[in-house]
C-alpha cells in the first residue's frame, strides 16, 4: 500500500521489526493508511490538538494522525518491541511524537494532559478497552481533560456504549456514558481490515463529554446500575432488595414493577440520590 507519508508500508516495518501479532496483547494491526485515517479524521480537526493513542503498535493510526496535522501525539505502547519502529516515525515528525512504554491501564492521562484541547484517539486492545473507557468517563475533574473521544470497539461493546434504555444492549456500560457522554457509532469495520483478522466486526465510536451531566455520586450510581442491571429481568423491587428495595423505588419515585432496562439515565439518577 502506497505510504500516505514517505515513510515504508507498514508490512515492510512489520516484516523489518519482527513485529508478529501477539493475542494476549490485543494486537490486531490495520494496514491500510488510507483507513487509518478515516478513523482518525473521525475526531474532527487535529491541528492544534495534543492526541493520545493507546497502543499504536507498528504506527499505522499514529501515522495517519500525524498526516492529519496533530500537534502532538502522546503513544503508550505496552509492547516494547514497537518502540523501534515508533522512533522511526517520531524522527519523521520531528518533536510531534512522544512514545511512553507502559500500561495504558494505570497511566495517568489526566495528568499527561497538557494545555489545549487533547483528543484521544485509538484502536483500542479488546481486553482493557472498556476499562479504558470507563477510566476516561471517570477522571477527577468534570468536565474531563479530553474533548472527544474516537475508539474502536468490538462492535458488541460499540452497541453497549451508545445504548438507550429499552434496547437490548443496555446496561451498565450504556448508563455511564449516556451520564457522561454523547456517544455514537460512526461507522464498522470488518474483520478482513486487521492483520491477523479477528473473529468479529469492529467499530469506531465517537463520544464527546456531556459538560452538565445530572449531579450525581459516581459510587452510588455504580450501585443501583450494579443491582439493578445483575438481575435485569427481574422487577426492581426483587433486583434492589439488597440496597433498599421498595423503600428507595418510593423515594425516587419509580414504579417498583419496572425491569431495568425500562429506566433512562435520569431515573438511575434519582436512583442513586436517593441511596
Ligand atoms: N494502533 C495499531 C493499529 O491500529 O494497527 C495497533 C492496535 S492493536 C488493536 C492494540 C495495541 O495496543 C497493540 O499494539 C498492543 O501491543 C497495545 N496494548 C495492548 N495492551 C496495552 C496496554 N495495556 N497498554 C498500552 N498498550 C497496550
Amino acid at each position: 500500500m502506497a505510504a500516505l507519508d514517505g515513510l515504508p508500508p507498514l508490512s515492510d516495518v512489520i516484516r523489518r521489526h519482527g513485529l508478529d501479532a501477539r493475542k494476549a496483547l490485543g494486537q490486531n494491526f490495520i494496514l491500510d493508511l488510507n483507513l487509518t485515517q478515516k478513523v482518525a479524521r473521525n475526531a474532527g480537526p487535529l491541528e492544534d490538538a495534543t492526541v493520545f493513542e493507546v497502543g499504536p503498535g507498528p504506527g499505522g493510526l499514529t501515522r495517519a494522525i500525524l498526516a492529519l496535522g496533530a500537534k502532538k501525539v502522546i503513544a503508550v505502547e505496552r509492547d516494547p518491541r514497537c518502540l523501534p519502529a515508533l522512533a522511526e516515525v517520531s524522527a519523521h515528525y520531528p518533536g510531534r511524537l512522544e512514545v511512553i512504554e507502559g500500561d495504558a491501564l494505570t497511566t495517568d492521562f489526566e495528568a499527561l494532559a497538557p494545555e489545549g484541547p487533547v483528543k484521544i484517539i485509538a484502536n483500542l486492545p479488546y481486553n482493557v478497552g472498556t476499562q479504558l473507557l470507563v477510566n476516561w468517563l471517570l477522571p477527577k475533574q468534570w468536565p474531563p481533560f479530553w474533548q472527544s473521544l474516537t475508539l474502536m470497539f468490538q462492535k458488541e461493546v460499540g452497541l453497549r456504549i451508545v445504548a438507550d434504555e429499552e434496547d437490548d444492549h443496555y446496561g451498565r456500560l450504556g448508563v455511564l456514558c449516556g451520564w457522561r457522554a454523547n456517544a455514537h457509532m460512526a461507522f464498522d469495520i470488518p474483520p478482513q481490515a486487521f492483520t491477523p483478522p479477528p473473529k468479529v466486526t469492529s467499530t469506531v465510536v465517537h463520544l464527546t463529554p456531556n459538560e452538565n451531566p445530572i449531579p450525581c455520586s459516581v459510587a452510588n450510581l455504580e450501585k443501583v446500575t450494579q443491582a439493578a442491571f445483575g438481575q435485569r429481568r427481574k422487577m426492581l423491587r426483587q433486583s434492589l432488595k439488597p440496597i433498599g428495595g421498595e423503600k428507595l423505588l418510593e423515594k425516587a419515585g419509580i414504579d417498583p414493577q419496572r425491569r431495568a432496562e425500562t429506566l433512562s439515565v435520569e431515573e438511575f439518577c434519582r436512583l442513586a440520590n436517593s441511596l
